[in-house]
Order: structure tokens, then C-alpha cells, then sequence
């Protein structure tokens, strides 16, 4: 049943630009924007900004190399460095796979936000968007004073779902092309009281090592929730591990009873895959403590928009260069559980993705701008995972090293779209890129 509601708002319009998600992409968006000159908002669901990389306790940076020198360069370089004065134990210059503390990184976006000037709203969920055409009007944030309507000139999208453009009647893509089926979730969690020694000494726990206490896990029947050996672990701190481990098939994040579900799927698996380091992997695990389970669920993929341009497997595999490309990228196609083999269609669809060779040293892709901007509106930017890309593309952008430099970009071009009624089309993409290279980023 659908029923009409009429409502008298309070509307701000306090900033010039509004960012919604304070993941990777939506930091280093807020943090340009507001250097461009930008009166910027940063809201965020949570009570704390980094998104995956820390509510989500995904406690990995991917690689920020293509194995020859650092290519994420920028505000996406600085938060690196930043993020790991938090890890004392680190090795000196490694630039690849280097771990996470969740609790040091909020509070160096915290900062970030004071130093760039940039205001915060916590605990504050995108509601609703308010369209004229092409443009977007208003969006309506709903938090602890109710429903409030705010005003700005342009908006970036880095909610990672693609909520505003969504809300707005924006056109999306979900998942793969016959059944909208998605990648695998994961509910990330953090073991505590580990044995540091035996860890560090210990069997590598990663799938790759095929002798990983996690095939023994995956195949005894107590653990029935724990479907594959997939299990990333990464030290912390003081005897305490970080782990993106076990897999939640069908978790459609866009859908409130689906996510909802999966929490309590999720801090089932963890305890499950605790109790099967404690009997697989005793030397470092006997005594583990489950200290915490993520307060957002891993989700690495739901909807991606439809863009000016869609980024192609072919481009990809061309490691192809673009007059307006606005980053660079490296990172491999990592796709969790594509269905490749049922259907003849889809099958041939994923053997593009098979004539993909890993890129060697020195390799990058470009992104172009178009990628960032939603077909149906002018005053609209997307960063993050869900940027124009085809689903296969998906699978390799969507991870934290490109979403800060593609953010940093989304953000410069908001700032400057101020100048011309906050239309993000009107912006001299040369224009961009030069403040990008002036700000130190990698580009070609
Ligand atoms: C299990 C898992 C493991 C991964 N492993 C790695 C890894 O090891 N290394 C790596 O670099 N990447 C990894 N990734 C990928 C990476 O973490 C994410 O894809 C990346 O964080 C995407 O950045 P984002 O800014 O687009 O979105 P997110 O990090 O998801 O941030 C989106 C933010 O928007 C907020 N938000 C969402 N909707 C709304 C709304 N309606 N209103 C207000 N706020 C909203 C959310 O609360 C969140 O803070 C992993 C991903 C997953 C799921």
C-alpha cells in the first residue's frame, strides 16, 4: 500500500556541497571539496568516518603500489602515512597489504575534518532526494532532530550503495546481468588474547596456503556456517588479530531485511571461526577472545550507476588511458563467487574476465571523470564502489587505495562546480587534473 505524506521541513542551506558517506571515497571528497573553497557537509550513518576501513573493521589497506612506486598519491597518500603511526610493528616502506587500526584512523579523519574545515553530522542517514529534472534540489536527512531538508549546490554520492543517486530515480546496475546476483559479504571481526608468536610463526591462514588451518575448518561438520577457507588475518596491536573471514551468499545491502539478517549470520561465523582456530590452530588461538564484530557489515558490492561512461573489461584489460581520467588504478580483478558456469552466457561473460592478465610492474588503468558522474543529473558526482564500471571493472575499483584518490577528484570537481551553479559537466576537466597534480596525485 503507497499512501501520500506531506511534511513542512526545516531547510539549511548552510553549505555549497554535501557529501553522503564518510567511507574512503567520501573523506577525501569532503577534504578537497572543502580546500577548493567549498562550504562542505560530510554526513555519515555511523557514529565514526572510514567506512569499511574502520566501522567495518576491514583492517587491510590493498596494495597502494602497482609494485614499482606508490600510485595513490594525494590525500589518499597522506592518510596512508597517517594510518600507519597507529601500527607501531609495521615494517619500514612497505606499500602493499599493510594492516589497519581502526581505532588510530577514526581519529585521523577526525582531525583531517577539523584541519580541512570540513562539518560533520554523525549518526545521520540519507532519507530522501528532491529532484527538478535534471538537477537535485534538496536532499532530507533524518537523525536525532528528526527530518531535516538541506540545500546545496552539487552532491556527491559515496555511500557505496549509490543511495542518493537511487532515491533521486538516478539509473543503476545491480549485481551481474541475469540475476542481479552479488558478491559474497563478509562480517569482519577482530580475535584478541591471540598468541603473537605463534601467529607470526605459525601457517599462513590466507586460502592460498593450502595447507591453511582454514580448509580443516571449512570441512569439519561443527562449523557448519563457514563455507569456504576464506580467511585474511592481519596483527593489530598487542596480541590481537584482525580477521575478513567466512562468507554470507545473497546479502543484498540495499535491502534492510537482507542486511539486517546477515549481522546475525555474520557474528555466528565469527564465533564459529574462533572456535575453529582454538582446535585447528592452537599454538596461536588457543586462548582467542572474540573482542569485536563489525557494526557494518562488509558489503562489496550492490548498486553501481549508469555514468556518462561505463568503464569496460576491455579498457581494463588495455590498461587504457583517458584524456579525462581523474586516477589511476591498479589493483586486480577480485570478484568473490561470480556464478561463471551455469549458463552458457554468463559463462562467456566471465571468460573475459580469464583473458585478463594480472598487470605486471609499473601497470595502471585510468579512470575518466565520466565514470563519477550519474547520466541523469547535473549536479551530482558518485565516487567509491559504486562508480560507472561494468560489473567485472566492479570487481577491481572497488577497493579503499582507489576510492580515496577517485573521492579526491569527485571533491576537487565539486568545489570547482561551484563556480558554475554547482553543474558538474561545466567543470574544464584539465582544470581538475591540474589541482589533482598541484595536490600530488599520480596521473598520466
Ligand atoms: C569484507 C570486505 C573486505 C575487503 N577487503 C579490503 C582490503 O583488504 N583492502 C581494501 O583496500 N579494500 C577492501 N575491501 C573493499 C573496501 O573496503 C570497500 O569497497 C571500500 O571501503 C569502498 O569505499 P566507499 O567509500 O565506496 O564505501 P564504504 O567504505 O562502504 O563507505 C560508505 C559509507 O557511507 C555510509 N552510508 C551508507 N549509506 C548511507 C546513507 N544512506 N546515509 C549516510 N551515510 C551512508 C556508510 O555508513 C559508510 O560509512 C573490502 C570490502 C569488504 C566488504
Amino acid at each position: 500500500m503507497e499512501k501520500n505524506f506531506s511534511r513542512r521541513l526545516t531547510l539549511n542551506t548552510n553549505f555549497d556541497v554535501i557529501v553522503v558517506g564518510g567511507g574512503p571515497a567520501g573523506i577525501t571528497a569532503a577534504l578537497a571539496s572543502s580546500r577548493e573553497g567549498a562550504k562542505t557537509l560530510l554526513v555519515e550513518a555511523t557514529s565514526a568516518l572510514g567506512g569499511m576501513s574502520t566501522t567495518g573493521l576491514v583492517t587491510s589497506w590493498c596494495p597502494f603500489s602497482d609494485r614499482e612506486k606508490m600510485i595513490y598519491r594525494g590525500l589518499a597518500e597522506k592518510i596512508f602515512h597517517l594510518s600507519n603511526q597507529g601500527l607501531p610493528h609495521l615494517k619500514k616502506d612497505v606499500l602493499d597489504w599493510v594492516a589497519i587500526n581502526p581505532e588510530h584512523l577514526k581519529v585521523v579523519y577526525d582531525d583531517l575534518m577539523i584541519q580541512y574545515g570540513v562539518s560533520v553530522l554523525f549518526n545521520t542517514q540519507l532519507a530522501a532526494v528532491d529532484t527538478h529534472e535534471d538537477v537535485v534540489e534538496s536532499i532530507i536527512l533524518s537523525n536525532k532532530a528528526g527530518l531535516t531538508a538541506y540545500q546545496a549546490k552539487t552532491y556527491i554520492d559515496t555511500t557505496g550503495d549509490a543511495d542518493l543517486v537511487a532515491f533521486a530515480g538516478g539509473a543503476f546496475m545491480k549485481g551481474d546481468d541475469w540475476d542481479g546476483e552479488l558478491q559474497s559479504a563478509t562480517h569482519c571481526f577482530i580475535l584478541s588474547n591471540v598468541d603473537t608468536y605463534g601467529f607470526e610463526n605459525g601457517p599462513w591462514l590466507n586460502k592460498a596456503n593450502k595447507n591453511s588451518p582454514a580448509y580443516k575448518i571449512k570441512d569439519d561438520e561443527a562449523f557448519d556456517l563457514i563455507e569456504d577457507a576464506h580467511i585474511c588475518a592481519k596483527l593489530l596491536g598487542p596480541d590481537t588479530v584482525g580477521f575478513n573471514a567466512g562468507h554470507i551468499k545473497g546479502v543484498d545491502n540495499t535491502l534492510p531485511e537482507s542486511n539486517s539478517k546477515a549481522y546475525m549470520t555474520g557474528r555466528k561465523i565469527a564465533a564459529q571461526l574462533r572456535d575453529g582456530l582454538k582446535k585447528y590452530y592452537p599454538s596461536a588461538f588457543s586462548n582467542a577472545f572474540l573482542a569485536s564484530t563489525a557494526t557494518l557489515m562488509g558489503i562489496r558490492e550492490s548498486r553501481r550507476i549508469v555514468g556518462d561512461y561505463v568503464l569496460t573489461v576491455e579498457d581494463y584489460a588495455e590498461r587504457k588511458s583517458f584524456e579525462d581520467e581523474i586516477c589511476r588504478n591498479s589493483y586486480f580483478l577480485d570478484i568473490h563467487h561470480p556464478k561463471e558456469d551455469e549458463d552458457p552466457e554468463r559463462k562467456a561473460y566471465y571468460d573475459r574476465m580469464r583473458l585478463v592478465k594480472h598487470y605486471g610492474k609499473g601497470e595502471s588503468h585510468g579512470i575518466p571523470y565520466r565514470c563519477l558522474i550519474p547520466k541523469d543529473f547535473k549536479n551530482v558526482l558518485v565516487a567509491g564502489r559504486s562508480i560507472s564500471v561494468e560489473r567485472i571493472v566492479q570487481g577491481s575499483v572497488r577497493v579503499m587505495p582507489v576510492a580515496l584518490v577517485m573521492g579526491e577528484a569527485a571533491g576537487v570537481a565539486a568545489g570547482l562546480a561551484i563556480h558554475h551553479n554547482g553543474e558538474v559537466r561545466n567543470v574544464d576537466v584539465q582544470k581538475i587534473r591540474q589541482r589533482l597534480i598541484e595536490e600530488g596525485a599520480y596521473l598520466i
